[in-house]
């Protein structure tokens, strides 16, 4: 049984079944029946579901806003916004099936024609800090390519994705095309990764699960997809306008109390301008609004999980630089303050290790180079910012840095309509946009002879 705890006020709010090994297998054999028919339906079909899907979730926005704050500690601003993207990737999606189209190639003796072939069964897992709308990124464009999919939440947060297999349903998706198993990641996860009969894996969650995944996978040579961690940097030079950068540097490591694969953990701050940006920074940090959830007011909720909380607590030891600290409740509830660590060396513990949580590390920089060695100097590269009011050192830095999304004076990643994924260990494959639609997608390439051989 799994108690659905609110970190909020640490009381449980739902109990819920555990899946097996065998209810992952009876699921896929669901899925798997339903392929074929889901496969076949019209394009034109296919897409009027999908947008009667994306105008069922608007109807229980609401609802699901709720569930997602209560289970994840979410205040009620960042829900909302997270089921508004969850509509919208719908609605995008549903435009796909009759725009997915082949090319023509004419070569001597006849002509060949491509297709874009829908997988099969895939294996979707999701872990807690963005619920449905990490689901959906994978979701919509599975369906829109026409397979069936399992989805796997993450234990600890399952409400929004029961919800949303009995909303899919009531839409008149097909019995089978969805199907939710909530259990653990060892088994069900693990199950999914190496049966047979799943053609992909989808995964967004930690690069030591996505490692497992990947080897799981290698044995019927399955499709993966990968969004994992990250350490992503913001860099500020000199030249930037230091007011906004500090003004929206709180927000891009406390949202979602920093657990958040974009956080921009690392900020890089050149040398001449550092103690002026901590100052810019100070009261941004002591401002931001650390509370309950259900107050339209709160900017940053709880972490998950006390394991987790003990996790990111770790990254800040006795000795450790702490240059501004925010507030947060004492409890119940899972809380730990807004914390600035600064001046920090890349090679310190919280500049290298994602935290998961709402510490950031602010490091100097002396020149150009330094700061594009800085930022690729990390295992990962998922994201990050170049803050500077130079348009050719705006492009050439971010061109530099090796990551797969990066923003100029923003700190904005992830858009529906364009593609956002990792380079490096930060993962494998695009979710969004319409490079998503290629991971679910396989090319299959037809000769007809147009001449007698
Ligand atoms: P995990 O990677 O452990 O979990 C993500 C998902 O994978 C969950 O659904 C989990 O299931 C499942 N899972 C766990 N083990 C396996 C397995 N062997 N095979 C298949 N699936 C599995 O992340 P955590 O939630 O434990 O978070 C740990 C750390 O990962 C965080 O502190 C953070 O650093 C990073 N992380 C990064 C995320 C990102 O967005 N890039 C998201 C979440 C975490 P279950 O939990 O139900 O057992």
């Amino acid at each position: 049984m799994v108690e659905v705890i609110n970190p909020a006020t640490e009381e449980v709010i739902e109990r819920i079944e555990s899946a097996t090994v065998e209810d992952t297998d009876v699921a896929v054999d669901r899925a798997r029946a339903a392929f074929p028919g889901w496969r076949d339906v019209e394009p034109a079909d296919r897409a009027r579901l999908l947008r009667r899907l994306a105008e069922a979730l608007d109807a229980e926005r609401e609802n699901l806003v709720r569930l997602e704050s209560q289970n994840v500690g979410k205040p009620l601003g960042g829900a909302r916004g997270e089921i508004d993207m969850v509509v919208e990737t719908f609605g995008y999606y549903a435009g796909a099936p009759e725009r997915l189209l082949g090319d023509t190639i004419p070569v001597s003796g006849g002509v060949n024609m491509t297709f874009r072939e829908p997988l099969g069964v895939v294996g979707l897992i999701v872990p807690w800090n963005f619920p449905l709308q990490i689901a959906a990124w994978k979701m919509a464009p599975a369906l829109a390519a026409g397979n069936t999919f399992v989805l796997k939440p993450a234990e600890v947060t399952p409400l929004t994705a029961i919800e949303f297999e009995r909303i899919a349903l009531e839409a008149g998706i097909p019995e089978g095309v969805v199907n939710v198993v909530v259990g653990p990641g060892s088994q069900v996860g693990q199950r999914l990764a190496e049966h047979p009969d799943v053609a992909k894996i989808a995964f967004t969650g930690s690069t030591e699960v996505g490692k497992k995944i990947m080897a799981g996978a290698a044995e019927t040579i399955k499709r993966v997809t990968l969004e994992l961690g990250g350490k992503s940097a913001s860099v500020v030079f000199a030249d930037a306008d230091l007011e906004a950068a500090a003004a929206a540097a709180p927000a891009a490591v406390f949202d979602n109390a920093g657990q958040d694969c974009c956080a921009r953990s690392r900020i890089l701050v050149e040398r001449s301008v550092f103690d002026e940006f901590l100052s810019l920074l100070e009261p941004a940090v002591e401002g931001f609004r650390v509370g309950d959830p259900t107050s339209e007011e709160t900017e940053m909720g709880p972490l998950i999980s006390a394991d987790h909380r003990e996790k990111v607590a770790s990254f800040v030891p006795e000795d450790a630089p702490v240059a501004i600290r925010g507030s947060a409740p004492e409890g119940p509830g899972f809380w730990y303050p807004p914390t600035v660590l600064a001046p920090v060396s890349n090679d310190d513990r919280a500049a290298r290790e994602e935290i998961f949580g709402p510490v950031v590390a602010v490091i100097p920089f002396e020149s150009e180079e330094e700061a594009i060695r800085l930022a690729n100097d990390t295992i990962y590269g998922l994201s990050g910012s170049v803050w500077t009011t130079s348009g050719a050192r705006a492009l050439r830095v971010a061109r530099s840095i090796e990551t797969g999304v990066i923003s100029i004076n923003s700190n904005t990643s992830v858009r529906v309509t364009t593609p956002f994924g990792g380079m490096k260990q930060s993962g494998v494959g695009r979710e969004l946009g319409p490079h998503a639609l290629d991971y679910y997608t396989e090319v299959k390439n037809v000769y007809l002879a147009t001449e007698e051989d």
